[in-house]
């Protein structure tokens, strides 16, 4: 049971594409790849298939010497001769496993990289890591639409986007095992990835009751609280790495193309958060939330960047988050490109706000 649109929105064709059928020939959107068809014999030095988007906004491949083609689907039927509904698994679980090499459709143990100082301060990095990759791929099935719905509609974060950083969901403690230690609740998973292993995770209450928190950590016995979480654009499109409060922005900014950390808590615009930010080889931008204890963390982060040599941009938004100013933008990349620009040309490199369009 697999939710078609979902998964092929998921899937990045191209990348599929080398997976299955080698690196293509070429450069960027022109790049070929050879035929899966093993009845085309092909000779020529040019492979013959191109990858395109569909009038409805799908991916889809295409033979020019047989006629083969269609979509993610096809492609891996195409390859490895399995059922649709293999291929769909197939497809679910490289959308889950996004970050690691692509595993055949029959089930394997999943190889991962060794366990490195930076995973340490995770108790279970086998379980914890099992449950993200099962919460990751439920995302795409139809019994979690409705928190796959509150990601793509209500916060507007594209397929690719929670694809790239393994955002998951959990259906609750009957449907969804998890290691000790991981709240007993019902929600959006967000992993923090280090070192493409995941060493910690929130769960995202989408609606909680207004008693309740709408971010449940891990108990500490479980993985200790890293503070920041880096979050990954499908495709880097700028220089500049983004900091935001919370998850959700972190991924919005994503969407735009840019490498972000996530403070997990305006709290964290400490000593140890700017060591740990004054070290990335990349220009800084700090973009909290416009509320009062969001603005002191940001001069409280600033000022200690600068202190160690960094000189970080500042976004002061006028109202909302900046996932609110993403939902509200009719062209997102646009908006944040350029209040960064304003922001930069201002005389304290600080300052611009950023107004709603
Ligand atoms: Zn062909």
């Amino acid at each position: 049971m697999y939710d078609r649109d979902a998964l092929l929105a998921a899937t990045d064709l191209r990348s599929l594409a080398d997976d299955l059928l080698g690196p293509g020939h070429g450069r960027g959107r022109s790049r070929m790849w050879p035929c899966p068809n093993p009845n085309h014999a092909q000779t020529g030095r040019t492979p013959p298939v191109s990858i395109f988007t569909s009038r409805r906004g799908e991916q889809r491949w295409r033979c020019h010497g047989c006629g083969d083609g269609g979509t993610a689907i096809d492609l891996v039927l195409a390859c490895h001769g399995s059922t649709i509904r293999d291929a769909m698994a197939y497809l679910a679980a490289r959308a889950g496993h996004h970050e690691r090499p692509c595993q055949p459709p029959v089930s394997k143990p999943i190889r991962r990289p060794a366990p490195t100082r930076e995973a340490a301060g995770c108790y279970d990095l086998d379980g914890l890591n099992r449950y993200v990759d099962e919460c990751a791929e439920r995302l795409w099935h139809p019994e979690a639409t409705r928190l796959r719905h509150w990601l793509t509609h209500t916060r507007g974060l594209p397929a690719e986007v929670l694809a790239r950083n393994r955002i998951g969901a959990d259906l609750g403690p009957r449907r969804q095992p998890r290691p000790d230690g991981m709240p007993r609740a019902s929600g959006v998973v967000l992993p923090v990835i280090t070192a493409r292993r995941a060493t910690y995770a929130q769960i995202r209450i989408p609606n909680p009751r207004p008693d309740w928190s709408r971010y449940l950590n891990p108990s500490g016995k479980l993985a200790a609280n890293p503070r920041l979480a880096r979050i990954r654009p499908p495709a880097v499109q700028h220089p500049e790495i983004i900091i935001t409060e919370g998850m959700i922005d972190a991924l919005t900014a994503a969407t735009a193309g840019y490498r972000t950390v996530a403070l997990l808590s305006a709290a964290y615009a400490d000593e140890a958060a700017a060591v740990a930010l004054a070290k990335l080889p990349h220009p800084l931008v700090i973009a909290l939330d416009p509320d009062q204890a969001g603005q002191a963390a940001a001069q409280q982060l600033a000022a200690l960047l600068e202190t160690r040599g960094r000189q970080p941009v500042v976004l002061h938004l006028s109202a909302g988050d900046l996932n609110d100013m993403m939902r509200t933008s009719r062209n997102w990349h646009g908006t944040l490109d350029r209040h960064l620009n304003e922001a930069r040309a201002s005389p304290d490199r600080g300052g611009s706000t950023c107004a709603f369009p």
